[in-house]
């Protein structure tokens, strides 16, 4: 380096700016972003193995023991897409998972852990739906190491190897690792499923099952999971009842009292739906949501020909 180092002064006095020609090495990069270029090189299977002490990865980082997998899920409204319902997240430390000595069967100890890498199924649609609909960017937070997806899982297992033509659905996927869909469509679910499927397929090799005598099937070991985690899951955030006529907590709407709790609709009244604008408060009018929905799309496809135009 001595020879691009620039010295200033008389004799007496010299201080050095030293300056790194692009044929020297760059600076080191931090440990966070060392990780990244690690994990950025290796196949998703091989991190998701990794993740459950399937397999080790060579000269790995050794940060990546203190990674922590985040795994989650959006919700949005059928009515309006851009509207996102539920956020589910579920997250393990791989250290936590890769101290586990007995997989059990099916991976059934695996699943149990389960209580920043990213882990989800069709990732990129919940990305997307976080940064539109939050304003979370889930990359500006500068430490996301690596994204694993189910759907890129199925191709790199050969579950879905027709994955470049066609993406698995999660209900085709988890057919086809052998239990049920089921309550579907509510985000945690929807993760655990996404978790469980990831679990089975990493461990598709016989002699990984944990317990080959076992004669449970799939499908009881995952009731098992289900019914063990239902005694220890608890929200703190939420309310567990909620009513969308009167607006008020601890109770649904079938068991809200008409008679004590009147309420009204501006926007029903406003567009003449008289009865209905008895049936609930203005805050929850489901109509004026999806005409509020279809004015955005019509407005979006507006601005799309004015795009267009301009460009001629
Ligand atoms: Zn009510
Ligand atoms: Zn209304």
């Amino acid at each position: 380096m001595s020879n691009s180092r620039v010295s200033f002064g008389s004799s007496d006095f010299s201080c050095g700016l030293t300056l790194f020609s692009t044929s020297l090495p760059s600076p080191p990069l931090s440990p966070l972003r060392q990780l990244e270029t690690f994990l950025g090189n290796q196949a998703e299977s091989s991190v998701w193995n990794y993740c459950l002490g399937i397999q080790d990865l060579a000269n790995a980082p050794a940060l990546i023991d203190d990674t922590i997998v985040v795994a989650y899920d959006t919700e949005m409204w059928t009515g309006d897409s851009s509207r996102m319902l539920e956020i589910g997240l579920s997250t393990f430390s791989i250290r936590d998972m890769r101290s586990l000595i007995n997989r059990g069967v099916y991976g059934k100890e695996l699943m149990k852990v389960f209580r920043v890498g990213f882990f989800g199924h069709a990732l990129q649609n919940d990305l997307r739906n976080l940064r539109d609909t939050l304003g979370f960017d889930v990359y500006g937070l500068g430490t996301v190491v690596k994204t694993v997806d189910t759907q890129h899982l199925a191709r790199d297992y050969g579950v879905w190897p027709q994955y470049n033509n066609n993406s698995i659905g999660h209900e085709r996927l988890v057919g086809m690792v052998g239990f049920a869909y089921r309550d579907a469509h509510t985000a945690c679910n929807d993760i655990g499923m996404s978790i469980n499927a990831g679990i089975l397929m990493a461990l598709r090799k016989p002699e990984d099952d944990g317990d080959v005598n076992s004669s449970a099937t799939v499908q009881e070991v995952i009731d098992d999971v289900e019914k063990e985690s239902q005694k220890y899951s608890h929200s703190h955030h939420g309310v567990e009842a909620f009513c969308l006529r009167c607006g008020q907590p601890g109770h649904f709407r079938e068991d809200c009292n008409p008679r004590k709790v009147k309420v009204r609709c501006a926007h029903c009244v406003e567009a003449g739906r008289d009865r209905a604008s008895y049936s609930h408060v203005s805050e929850f009018c489901i109509s004026h949501a999806v005409q509020q929905s279809k004015e955005r799309q019509q407005q979006a496809r507006a601005d799309k020909m004015e795009d267009w135009d301009s460009m001629y």
